[in-house]
């Protein structure tokens, strides 16, 4: 032990929050060698338009009952043959022909096939959390990636689902914006990922106490945080929630329990505020100020933040479900203790127990220049919010072991390999 002589001044060390508070660097995607991708009239890259691909052969839960009724006529059966299926779909997870005793054996194989076609081939699974967190990727009819997150937690499991294979926002943090869009999936393909993890729960595929009798579990959570934009890939999103919502005709599961979470698309916000389905909304936001967002989500030059915040504050009002902002706490980018003051006065000034903030500490993706705020910095953020009124609660990440966690949702050139040697599912 050094000795200090008598009246010597001991250093103060300032907290880091304290510092972050106040001098804290600046840096944004530009500084840190980031380019903006640019359309040919020099606005932000954005794909809303999904390009031209072979469609997925048309499936039962892309059809209204009434539609599904007619197809089953149309290949020769009578219309209750379609609530045969349903039940086999929905209730029991499969679309094998030989589990369907209730069907007439003649031509049973050519009509199941013809109403239930296989859409996801499985090509890989990883586990980790003691197999309580399953990453799937899947193959699509025509060879295009996609993956959906399976996680089990006390007392309910959630299912992260893709709706686009890529996705076209271009968010320069995010694996799969940065891959661009391959495809919109239809309705059926973002359902049948929630069967797929419905059967593997029931067959007990699902961590937890191997022991038990997980016959009667299933997904009761959906987020649609996987692959895609879901707001861009509107109608068969909302079919998709139909289904998965529908008590009589689809998988019953309850509409609070469902979150679609958005870049900020205001005018399909707008538009989700008036269906007849309370779905929880959620927008990620990740900057309260136009300056840094317009950088760092370049939808922000379609749609500001205050017209964002706006119609999550509309989407309160006209469905009383109290809405999430989503934040992606990265170091030195946009986890300023200002930027905490900021965010808490746009909110206010909205009305108060309208909204909650859930900010998540970036996670890593190949290549990728940005880190996650220090913990000090992330507690400090999260304690402003709260102290302004502002219920905050930091968002538990899961899977970043095996790639699976928020924004790191890519297929790799492995990944391809291995689809290529997968067939496809018959
Ligand atoms: N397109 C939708 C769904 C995307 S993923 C949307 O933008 O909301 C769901 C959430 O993960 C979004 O809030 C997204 O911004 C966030 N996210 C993306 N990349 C991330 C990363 N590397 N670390 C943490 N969160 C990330």
């Amino acid at each position: 032990m050094t000795s200090r002589p008598e009246g010597t001044p001991v250093r103060q060390v300032r907290p880091k929050s304290a510092l972050a508070a106040s001098g804290a660097p600046q840096v944004r995607p530009k500084t840190e060698g980031w380019q903006q991708k640019k359309d040919a009239e020099g606005r932000p890259l954005l794909q809303f338009a999904s390009p031209k691909r072979g469609k997925p052969p048309v499936h039962l839960a892309d059809l209204a009952p009434d539609e599904r009724v007619a197809k089953v006529k149309e290949l020769g059966m009578p219309g209750f043959r379609a609530k045969q299926l349903e039940t086999h779909y929905f209730t029991h997870w499969t679309h094998d022909p030989a589990a369907m005793s209730d069907l007439p054996a003649a031509g049973r194989e050519e009509f199941v096939h013809g109403m239930l076609p296989p859409l996801l081939t499985e090509v890989r699974r990883l586990e980790t959390d003691r197999g309580d967190t399953i990453k799937f990727l899947w193959k699509l009819h025509d060879g295009a990636l996609v993956e959906s997150v399976l996680m089990r937690y006390p007392g309910r499991i959630t299912l992260c689902v893709s709706s686009q294979a890529g996705c076209g926002m271009n968010c320069p943090f995010c694996a799969t914006g940065q891959a661009g869009l391959t495809r919109n999936m239809s309705a059926a393909e973002i359902v049948e990922q929630i069967v797929k993890a419905n059967r593997l729960i029931a067959d007990g595929g699902l961590g937890g106490k191997k022991r038990d009798d997980h016959s009667a579990e299933r997904v009761s959570n959906i987020v649609f945080m996987g692959m895609g934009e879901p707001l861009a890939n509107y109608a068969r999103v909302m079919q998709a929630v139909r289904v998965m919502t529908d008590k009589k005709h689809g998988l019953g599961m309850s509409a609070r329990g469902i979150t679609v979470s958005t870049v900020g698309l205001v005018p399909a916000i707008t538009k989700l505020a008036n269906e007849d389905i309370p779905v929880t909304f959620a927008l990620s936001l990740h900057a309260p100020d136009d300056k840094l967002r317009d950088e760092l989500i370049p939808v922000n030059s379609r749609w500001k933040v205050d017209e964002a915040l706006d119609a999550a504050r509309n989407y309160f009002d006209k469905t009383g479900r109290r809405v999430s902002i989503e934040y992606a706490l990265i170091k030195d980018m946009n986890d300023h203790g200002w930027r905490a003051d900021l965010l808490a006065d746009k909110l206010n000034a909205r009305g108060r127990g309208w909204v909650h903030v859930n900010p998540i500490p970036l996670n890593p993706t190949p290549g990728s220049i940005w880190t996650a705020s220090e913990v000090s910095v992330q507690n400090e953020f999260v304690r402003r919010l709260n102290d302004a009124g502002i219920p905050t609660t930091l968002r538990d990440t899961r899977g970043k072991e095996i790639d699976g966690a928020c924004g790191q949702l890519v297929a790799t050139t492995e990944d391809e390999a291995a689809a290529a040697a997968t067939p496809n599912e018959d």
